[in-house]
C-alpha cells in the first residue's frame, strides 16, 4: 500500500499532458465549440445530398461525377458495406484500425524475444501488463480491497490540516486523485526548455459549463455519476445512504470549483493558450493558493525547483484558496473518492468492468462489447503508448516506408515554399516569417527515429505475483522520476508525443511538426503498390493538409521553433481573414439535412487545410508526366468514402471542426480547374460552380 493512487495520477496527468501537444489531428474528432449557423447568405454550393448515408446511396439511382462526385465515386462500395456491430460508421480509418487491432493482439502473445534490449524490455512490460488486465481469477478474487487500501489514509483524514498533510507528504500522499496537476512538459514560450505547468483538478463532465446549467435535481438524472460510481461506492461498503451523500458532496465541490474554470468553447478559442500562459514563480503561486497546498503537492509530483511555473487558470488557484477550508473537508474528500474511484473502475474485478461497459455504451449510444483481447490492448496502449509503439515499429514498420513518405513530404515542402513566395497578399515581412517557419518545419514520419530511454521502467506480470494496481505503482513510480530529470532540462524534440501505432496525422504547433503514424500508413492509405496518383491523393494530400495548419487561424500565434509569438502583421493577417470569411459563408450555405447548415466558424481550420492540401497536390501533378487526373481525383474521393448513421452525422455537424466526409470530396475539388476539364464540368451539372465563387484561401 502507499503510493499507488497518486501513481495512476500521475500516468494519466503526463500522458494527457502528450495529448494535449497534439493539435489539428486528420481524424474527426468531438469537441469544441460546436455553434450550428442557421445560413448562410447566398446558396452558392450546389445541395448535393447527403452520401455519407447509406439510405440515400441506395434510393440515388444512378448519379454521374458531373452531378455528384463523391456519390457516384463511392456509391457501389456503400451499397457493398455496413456499419460493423458496435459502432457507428464505417470508413477507412475504421477499417484500418481493425487491422492495426489485429497486429497489436499479434503482439501480445508472440512470445517470441527480441534482440535489440530496448524492444525486448518493451515486450515484456507490455505483454506483463496485458497478462496482467486478462487475468480475471487474480482480479476477481481481490474485487474492491486495492482500491479500499488505496484510499485508507483519506478515509483516516480528520482535519483539514490532515488533508494539507494527505496532499503535500509523499509517504502518506496515497490519493488516486489530487486537487491540482503539475507536469512538466515543453515551454510556451522557449519550447527547448521544459517548464512546470499548474493546471486545474479534472472534472467528471469535461466542459465546466455543463456545472453551470445543471442543479442537484437534474445532476441526478445523470448515470455516469448515480449509476456507475454509485455502484462501486455500494461495493466498497457504504450503504445507500451514505453512497448518496458522498456523490452529493462530490457533485458540489466540483461545481462550486467550476465556476471558476474556463469552458471547454473557452479553452478551444483561438486567444486560449495565451489566457493560459501565466507566469508565476512559487512565491506568487504560493501567494494566491492561500491555505490550498499548492507547493505541497508540486513537491509530490517531483515538480518542484522549476525555474518557470504556468499557471493555466489563475482564477481557478484562487478559488482553491478560498474553498479549501474546514467546512468543505468532507465534499473535498467524496470529490477525491469519486475520482479515485472513477479511475480504477476498469482495473477492478469483472462485475464492475462489465457495469462499467454498459453504463459508457448507454452514453454513447453504442451496443456490445469489445473482445477481452481487444480491450487489453487498448489498455496497453494507454498505459504503455511508447513501449508498445517500440515493438510495433520494430515489427511491422519498414525503413523503406519511411523513406518513401519522407521523400514525398519533402516534395510536398519544396512545393509549398514556392506557393508561400508567389502569395501576392503577403507583404514582405510575413513572407519571410512564412516561410522560415515552413522551412523548419520537423517531419516525424512513420516511427520515432530516436526512442526515450525507458530502461528504468519494470512491469511485473503474473508470474511475479504482480497484479494491476502494483503495475499501475510501478509505472507511475518511474514516470515520476522521469519527471523529476525533465525539471529545468532540454526538450529533445526528437521524441514523439504520440505512438508510432495511431492511425493518425497531425501537426504541433508547439514543436512545429508534421506527424504522420504508422498506423496511417496501410490499408487503403498506403501500400508500395500504389500508383503516383494513388500515394497523392492519400498521403501526400494528408501531408499537405497538416502543414498548412501551421499557416491557419492557430498555427499564426506559434513561430518557427513552436514558441508563442505573433508573426503575422496585422494588415496581412486581416487579409487572410477575408479570404477565410468567404469559405465560412460557403460551408454555411451547404445543408446536410433539411435545415441544418454546417457552421462555416466550426470548419473552417480544417476546409483551409483541405483546399490547400488538394491546390499543392495539383501544382506537383503539373511536374508530372502523363498525369492521371481521373485517377488521381477518383482515389481522393475514395479516402474520404464513409457510412454513418444519422445521429453520427448530426452530432458532428454541431461538434466536429473537420467538415463532413462527402464535403471533403466535393466541396474541395469543385473549387479547382483540373477537376472540371477531367469530368468535362460544364455550368448547369451539380458541381459546377462558378470561377467568381471558388474559393482560394491560400
Ligand atoms: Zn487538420
Amino acid at each position: 500500500m502507499g503510493k499507488t493512487g497518486r501513481r495512476i495520477r500521475a500516468i494519466i496527468t503526463a500522458l494527457a499532458a502528450a495529448a494535449s501537444l497534439t493539435a489539428c489531428a486528420v481524424l474527426p474528432q468531438g469537441g469544441g465549440g460546436g455553434q450550428q449557423s442557421q445560413g448562410g447568405s447566398a446558396a452558392k454550393p450546389a445541395q448535393w445530398r447527403n452520401s455519407d448515408l447509406k439510405s440515400v446511396m441506395e434510393e440515388s439511382g444512378d448519379v454521374t461525377e458531373k452531378d455528384d462526385f463523391a456519390l457516384a465515386v463511392n456509391r457501389e462500395w456503400s451499397l457493398a458495406n455496413s456499419v460493423p456491430d458496435g459502432y457507428s460508421s464505417y470508413d477507412p480509418f475504421v477499417a484500418r484500425n481493425f487491422e492495426v487491432n489485429d497486429e497489436l493482439k499479434a503482439l501480445m502473445t508472440d512470445r517470441t524475444p527480441y534482440s535489440d534490449a530496448d524492444a525486448e524490455q518493451a515486450r515484456q512490460n507490455t505483454q506483463n501488463y496485458y497478462d496482467l488486465w486478462m487475468d480475471w481469477e487474480t482480479r476477481d478474487e481481490l474485487g474492491m480491497k486495492p482500491l479500499l487500501d488505496l484510499l485508507g489514509p483519506l478515509f483516516e483524514v480528520e482535519t483539514l490540516d490532515e488533508m494539507t498533510e494527505y496532499l503535500s507528504d509523499e509517504k502518506t500522499a496515497c490519493n488516486a486523485t489530487e486537487l491540482a496537476q503539475c507536469y512538466a512538459s515543453s515551454d510556451w514560450n522557449d519550447t527547448d526548455h521544459y517548464a512546470v505547468y499548474i493546471d486545474r483538478m479534472d472534472v467528471i463532465f469535461k466542459d465546466t459549463m455543463f456545472y453551470q446549467s445543471m442543479d442537484y435535481d437534474s445532476w441526478q438524472q445523470e448515470p455516469y455519476y448515480n449509476i456507475l460510481i454509485r455502484h462501486i461506492l455500494e461495493r466498497m461498503g457504504y450503504s445507500e445512504d451514505e453512497a448518496t451523500k458522498i456523490l452529493a458532496d462530490g457533485f458540489r465541490f466540483e461545481k462550486d470549483v467550476a465556476e471558476y474554470c474556463m469552458t471547454l468553447e473557452e479553452l478551444s478559442a483561438e486567444d486560449a493558450v495565451k489566457k493560459q500562459n501565466n507566469i508565476r514563480t512559487a512565491e506568487e503561486l504560493e501567494e494566491l493558493a492561500g491555505d490550498f497546498p499548492i507547493m505541497g503537492i508540486i513537491d509530490a509530483n517531483e515538480t518542484e525547483g522549476s525555474d518557470r511555473y504556468i499557471l493555466c487558470e489563475p482564477d481557478w488557484l484562487e478559488a482553491m484558496g478560498t474553498l479549501y477550508t474546514e467546512e468543505n473537508l468532507e465534499r473535498i474528500r467524496s470529490y477525491l473518492i469519486i475520482y479515485t474511484a472513477q479511475d480504477y473502475a476498469q482495473l477492478l474485478d469483472r462485475e464492475t468492468y462489465e457495469l462499467y461497459g454498459d453504463v459508457l455504451n448507454g452514453i454513447n449510444g453504442a451496443s456490445g462489447r469489445i473482445s477481452d483481447e481487444e480491450a487489453a490492448v487498448g489498455m496497453v496502449g494507454r498505459f504503455l503508448p511508447g513501449q508498445l509503439g517500440r515493438i510495433y515499429s520494430e515489427r511491422y514498420v519498414k525503413q523503406e516506408t519511411v523513406e518513401e513518405v519522407t521523400a514525398l513530404a519533402k516534395q510536398i515542402l519544396d512545393e509549398y515554399r514556392s506557393m508561400l513566395q508567389k502569395e501576392e497578399f503577403l507583404s514582405e515581412e510575413t513572407r519571410e516569417e512564412a516561410v522560415r517557419k515552413l522551412d523548419n518545419i520537423r517531419l516525424h514520419i512513420a516511427m520515432p527515429q530516436v526512442w526515450e530511454d525507458m530502461s528504468a521502467l519494470h512491469v511485473s506480470g503474473p508470474a511475479d505475483g504482480s497484479n494491476l494496481f502494483k503495475a499501475q505503482d510501478e509505472m507511475g513510480s518511474f514516470l515520476l522520476a522521469r519527471q523529476k530529470t525533465y525539471i529545468n532540462g532540454t526538450v529533445n524534440h526528437q521524441y514523439w508525443t504520440s505512438s508510432p501505432q495511431d492511425i493518425n496525422a497531425y501537426y504541433n504547433p508547439r514543436e512545429n511538426t508534421v506527424t504522420i503514424c504508422a498506423g496511417i500508413l496501410g490499408g487503403d492509405f498506403y501500400n508500395t503498390e500504389m500508383t503516383k496518383e494513388e500515394l497523392m491523393a492519400s498521403v501526400g494530400c494528408t501531408a499537405a493538409h497538416e502543414i498548412s495548419h501551421a499557416f491557419d487561424s492557430s498555427g499564426c500565434h506559434f513561430d518557427e521553433k513552436g514558441n508563442l509569438r505573433d508573426w503575422w502583421s496585422p494588415e496581412d493577417y486581416t487579409a487572410f481573414r477575408g479570404r477565410a470569411d468567404k469559405l465560412v459563408e460557403y460551408y454555411d450555405a451547404i445543408e446536410p439535412f433539411p435545415s441544418v447548415h454546417c457552421s462555416g466558424v466550426l470548419v473552417q481550420a480544417e476546409a483551409i487545410a483541405d483546399l490547400v492540401g488538394m491546390k499543392t497536390m495539383l501544382k506537383l501533378a503539373e511536374k508530372e508526366k502523363d498525369f492521371d487526373y481521373d485517377r488521381f481525383f477518383r482515389s481522393y474521393a475514395q479516402t474520404w468514402k464513409m457510412i454513418s448513421s444519422e445521429q453520427n452525422e448530426y452530432y458532428s455537424i454541431i461538434q466536429d471542426n473537420h467538415p463532413l466526409a462527402y464535403l471533403r470530396v466535393n466541396a474541395v475539388v469543385q473549387q479547382f480547374p483540373e477537376f472540371y476539364e477531367t469530368f468535362d464540368i460544364k455550368e448547369g451539372d451539380g458541381m459546377y460552380l462558378a470561377p467568381e465563387d471558388r474559393l482560394a484561401v491560400w
